[in-house]
């Protein structure tokens, strides 16, 4: 399908170029980093720009570097770099593994993290796992920068927080400095290019403390934190797990859609709950899989 909407295309060389056309257009700039979501919705109308501004030579946005216990990830970090990257795999295990279930290799080589959750769509996979390391989105525009909560960062579907003079330089996520595992599942219709029809990401600490976040179970990624409050401080137990999944029930809001009904949503929530705990916390303790394998529901 073509591009059949007209705008004008421009790469600027450095950051201050950048943020002047974003100053100067706002709402009608549109950045372009991979392309994967944007050019889909150009080609479908559902973006209409009068500038696609193409960020890939901001060399500021490059890379990610794991500086102390912070591990900061450039807004033109693909999911293939993570990947790739055996650092981020042996610190951040559950990024990888969520990496691993974004779209395919063709796709995930172009796809940013940044792009992710600027897209904000329901399913985000980064954005469960983003959610569990309590990130910080990095933004910048003439007027300075800013660094928001992941927590603060969807304001509904498809909708961010990100102003209109504003790009994302970067995410930065804090390795847990306590003992930790994780896992992420992604409930899709078949392995391969789909788009989540629910995720749960889990952390589990070895003082029994847990972190849980869910994508497409609602209008927008976010934590469970009644869930939360009904493990932490309790050695996982069957009791326990069907606590947690009834307490869940009041956390998500899924939607009936084409992917699939809000009620199967709702029973694959708690499968998927009990799943993702029990690996979480095998982990922990050096069994259960290994990342990136049994992770689709
Ligand atoms: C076939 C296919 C399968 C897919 N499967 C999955 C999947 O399984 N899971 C999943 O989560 N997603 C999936 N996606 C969605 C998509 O790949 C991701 O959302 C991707 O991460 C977007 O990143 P991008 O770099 O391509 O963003 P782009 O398409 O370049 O941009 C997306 C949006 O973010 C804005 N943007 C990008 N970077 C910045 C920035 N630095 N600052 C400000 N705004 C910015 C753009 O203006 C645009 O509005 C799929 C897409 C396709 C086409």
């Amino acid at each position: 399908m073509p591009i059949t909407t007209e705008f004008e295309y421009v790469k600027p060389r450095d950051m201050d170029e950048a943020l002047h056309v974003f100053s100067l257009y706002r709402e009608k700039a549109r950045a372009l980093a991979g392309g994967t979501d944007l050019v889909v919705h150009l080609k479908e109308n559902l973006a209409r720009p009068e500038v696609v501004v193409d960020i890939k030579a901001l060399e500021e946005l490059a890379g990610f570097t794991l500086k102390g216990d912070v591990m900061h990830i450039g807004a033109l970090v693909t999911f293939a770099d993570l990947i790739d990257s055996p650092l981020v795999k042996a610190k951040f295990p559950l990024l990888w593994e969520a990496s691993l279930t974004v779209a395919s290799v063709g796709v995930r080589n172009r796809a940013t993290v940044a792009g992710n959750i600027c897209s904000a769509v329901p399913s985000a996979d980064s954005a469960p796992v983003l959610a569990v390391y309590d990130a910080e989105v990095l933004t910048r525009s003439i007027r300075g920068e800013r660094r928001v909560a992941i927590a603060e960062w969807f304001a509904g579907p498809k909708k961010t927080v990100l102003a209109p003079d504003e790009i994302v330089t970067a995410v930065e996520m804090k390795l847990p400095a306590k003992k930790h595992a994780g896992c992420y599942m992604k409930l899709s219709r078949y392995e391969g290019e789909d788009l989540a029809q629910g995720g749960i990401a889990a952390l589990a600490f070895a003082d029994n403390t847990y972190r849980l976040a869910v994508c497409a179970l609602g209008p927008k990624p976010a934590r469970c934190p009644k869930t939360e409050a009904v493990l932490n401080g309790n050695k996982l137990s069957d009791k326990l797990v069907a606590r947690a999944k009834e307490t869940i029930l009041q956390e998500v809001s899924p939607i009936s859609d084409i992917r699939s009904s809000r009620e199967y949503r709702l029973h694959m929530t708690q499968v998927m709950l009990g799943r993702v705990l029990e690996k979480a916390v095998a982990r922990l303790f050096g069994k259960g899989p290994k990342y990136g394998t049994e992770n689709i529901a």
